[in-house]
């Protein structure tokens, strides 16, 4: 049996201030905060899940942020960019309402494919597609119609510091498909609806270094416990050295990093965000393993406390 992941599951970074990545990724981008709990290996920072109304698989994104951390440098060894997929005919909407925020906007194309690139207020690099694959979002936030909301992950571009060993991993483990080439980029495709496009920028870039402003990982999708098994053990037949797997709560997750410098995580589609908290509640309460739950007041007492809220206009 040939393993194909179905895309990216999620995807992981590092920012500074919570509140802020809040306003952005829930105010300005619409997205819901489908989870508060807290680094289970930092317990002093907040881990916060930001997706579509569930958290599907493929439009997760996580944040570690910490106001006291160092800045990174985005570069090789990386996701260089995250892209979200908007419904065909939305990037208008999204250039209008991205100017309204003073959020400084760039128009490009990557293999014919339009985009508008900006960043987040840490630096992360985020850029818009628009895509007929993908159920429309069901989530609306922030005055922005479902119809034109985000609707998940349309892809990533990685920068690898060994552009033709990463192909390799991409194609021969992960199962991807090679479909084009151009601007300095090889694409990338597999099953799923969303992230399911992978662009590898060709030439090497910097050493990137980790920090606010910078991707820690990227996840790929495996069905269940069991294909992440084979997972294990098929990337291991590849020469990586997966992790054991680690509880997440929400799904279970098992590292490697490529040869290109870049933390890959497989992750299983369940159990997903309704684990603990109703489908409708998502997101509202701090959440912690049980395992944390005896100390839950200290945790709380050293986390700043967060809200989804409008964000106002840039008047001007
Ligand atoms: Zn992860």
């Amino acid at each position: 049996m040939t393993l194909q992941t179905a895309g990216i599951h999620h995807i992981t970074a590092f920012v500074g201030d919570a509140q802020r990545n809040v306003d952005f990724y829930a105010g300005i981008l619409g997205l819901r905060l489908v989870k508060k709990t807290i680094n289970f290996d930092a317990p002093e920072v907040y881990h916060l899940y930001f997706g579509n109304e569930q958290g599907s698989p493929g439009t997760i994104i996580t944040f570690f942020p910490s106001p006291v951390g160092r800045r990174g440098r985005i570069g090789s060894g990386q996701v260089g960019v995250t892209i979200y997929a908007v419904p065909v005919g939305a990037l208008q909407f999204w250039e209008q309402r991205l100017a309204e925020y003073g959020i400084s906007v760039t128009k490009g194309s990557r293999i014919s494919e339009p985009y508008l690139s900006f960043a987040d207020y840490d630096g992360l690099r985020i850029e818009l597609v628009e895509r007929e694959e993908g159920p429309l979002s069901k989530w609306s936030f922030g005055g922005i119609p479902t119809k034109y909301a985000i609707k998940g992950f349309g892809g990533a571009v990685l920068y690898s510091s060994n552009p033709l060993q990463t192909s390799e991993t991409l194609v021969h483990t992960l199962g991807m498909e090679h479909i084009a080439d151009g601007d300095g980029y090889t694409r990338y495709r597999t099953n799923g609806e969303l992230g399911n496009i992978i662009d590898l920028k060709t030439s090497p870039v910097p050493l990137g270094a980790g920090g606010a402003g910078t991707v820690h990982h990227i996840a790929w999708r495996a069905k269940d416990n069991a294909e992440q098994l084979e997972w294990s053990r098929h990337v291991q037949s590849h020469g990586h050295r997966p992790t054991p797997v680690q509880d997440r709560q929400y799904f279970n997750a098992i590292y490697f990093r490529e040869r290109g410098g870049i933390l890959f995580e497989i992750a299983t589609d369940p159990p997903g965000f309704a684990r603990d908290e109703a489908p409708d509640a998502l997101g509202e309460k701090l959440m912690l393993p049980s395992w944390f739950e005896p100390h839950r007041a200290a945790i709380e007492e050293n986390l700043t406390p967060i809200q989804v809220r409008e964000i106002e206009v840039k008047q001007g």
